[in-house]
């Protein structure tokens, strides 16, 4: 199987007027063999010029691309890329030959490869049935099928090649919900799967959670984060993957950590009537610049994260001094979830809780915990995370 390399890229062009910008910048990442990676970011992050810098398509301007089997490198021109990895690229507008059936669609690739006759009949109807493009398919032309069906045929021809790398750029886009749930599993089935390293480049994180072993978060050319789905959502390595990954975006707040005379330091956010002010009994993030731990009223800006499905709702009984309330701004209902924005002390913060378990009025007054189990801290410059960790969070 095939692992792929990605060291120092750059890929630079001209933009409006002229001016040069990087596309790509500086990308180090590692696909391993075998691995369903999934690129995710916004609209001219990057995405798809890092898939045509892997195809070969495009040379980077620093940097390189190599591809690994068993430990050893494969040396390989441009020209040989695709006989001998076996990549298969599906583009975001990939076309079929307008002029050749559904049948003579998936054959092409393997009539240019030579391929065995028998080879390739078991492959078309194996693998294409696979790919639920079956045998009523095959006389079919292009002009006669959906835009969905156009992109099974495409995603269907690029399997029957049996590819040992396979890029996917934005293969489910243009596709309405039902078709894309079938075709996320459809992709998770994939035949030969096991013999496949993926690369998919998308920009709707819901895919790349649902997909991705790991996710590669990309924007503006540079690689934000790499890890599992759970890992990006949990622990976002900055204000960007923060706000990107997740349905909702994290709660975000500026604030500042204090230190009490006994020496419990104390989160405040800043905006509104003061802010509002919750313990904070946690180990001080690495690096969040606090000079002096043990002395009392020192302060340090911090911005504090929190998924919206991170705040517990409270009856009034349970509510202690140190939890919140604050007003219903307004609802969202989602069918199995409720998004509400409440307004703590002129702080606005979004909330998510089960819809058959909860019900609220807008105008209501809210109370909540937040788990500081699950909490972010982030640098209120640079936006970097500061607390690699929260396991070792308590709760208050
Ligand atoms: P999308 O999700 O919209 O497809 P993307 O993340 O795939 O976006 P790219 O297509 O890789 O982004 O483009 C990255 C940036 O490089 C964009 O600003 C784009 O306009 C620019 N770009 C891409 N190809 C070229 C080119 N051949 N010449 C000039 N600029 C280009």
């Amino acid at each position: 199987m095939i692992s792929v390399e990605l060291k120092g890229l750059t890929k630079r062009f001209s933009g409006p007027r002229g001016r040069e910008f990087s596309a790509l910048d500086q990308l180090d990442l590692t696909v391993c063999s075998g691995e369903y990676l999934v690129v995710v970011g916004p609209s001219g992050g990057g995405k798809t010029t890092l898939l045509r810098l892997i195809a070969g398509l495009e040379t980077p301007d620093i940097g390189e691309v190599s591809f690994w089997e068993s430990g050893r490198r494969i040396s390989l021109s441009t020209a040989k890329l695709s006989s001998e990895i076996d990549v298969a690229m599906v583009f975001q507008d990939s076309a079929l030959y307008p002029h050749l059936t559904v049948r003579g669609n998936l054959e092409l690739g393997l009539k240019i490869r030579r391929l065995d006759p028998s080879e390739m009949n078991r492959r078309v109807e194996e693998l294409g049935g696979a790919c639920g493009v079956g045998k009523d398919w095959w006389p079919r032309m292009p002009s006669e099928l959906s835009g969905g069906e156009k992109r099974r045929v495409s995603l269907a021809r690029a399997i029957v090649r049996q590819p040992r790398l396979l890029l996917l750029d934005e293969p489910l886009s243009s596709l309405d919900a039902p078709s894309r749930t079938e075709f996320r599993q459809w992709l998770r089935d994939l035949p030969g799967r096991d013999a496949m390293t993926v690369i998919h480049v998308t920009h709707d994180q819901a895919e790349a959670m649902s997909l991705g072993q790991r996710i590669a978060v990309l924007n503006k050319g540079r690689l934000q984060q790499i890890g599992t789905p759970r890992q990006v959502y949990e622990m976002p390595a900055n204000l960007f993957v923060a706000g990107f990954i997740g349905d909702s975006p994290m709660n975000i707040v500026a604030g500042k950590f204090l230190i009490s005379e006994c020496g419990t330091p104390w989160f405040t956010a800043i905006p509104g009537n003061g802010g509002f002010k919750v313990p904070t009994p946690v180990p001080m993030p690495a690096g969040w610049g606090l000079a002096h731990p043990g002395g009392s009223g020192l302060s340090s800006n911090v911005l504090l994260g929190f998924r919206p499905e991170s705040a517990v709702r409270l009856k009034a009984v349970e509510a202690g001094k140190h939890d919140l309330s604050g007003r219903v701004d307004s609802i969202d209902y989602l069918g199995a979830e409720i998004v509400a924005r409440i307004d703590i002390q002129g702080v606005p913060l979004f909330v998510r809780w089960p819809s058959r378990r909860e019900e609220m009025t807008v105008g209501e007054t809210l109370r909540f915990r937040i788990e500081w189990s699950g909490v972010s801290w982030f640098d209120d410059k640079t936006g970097e995370r500061l607390n690699r960790d929260h396991g070792s969070f308590d709760q208050p």
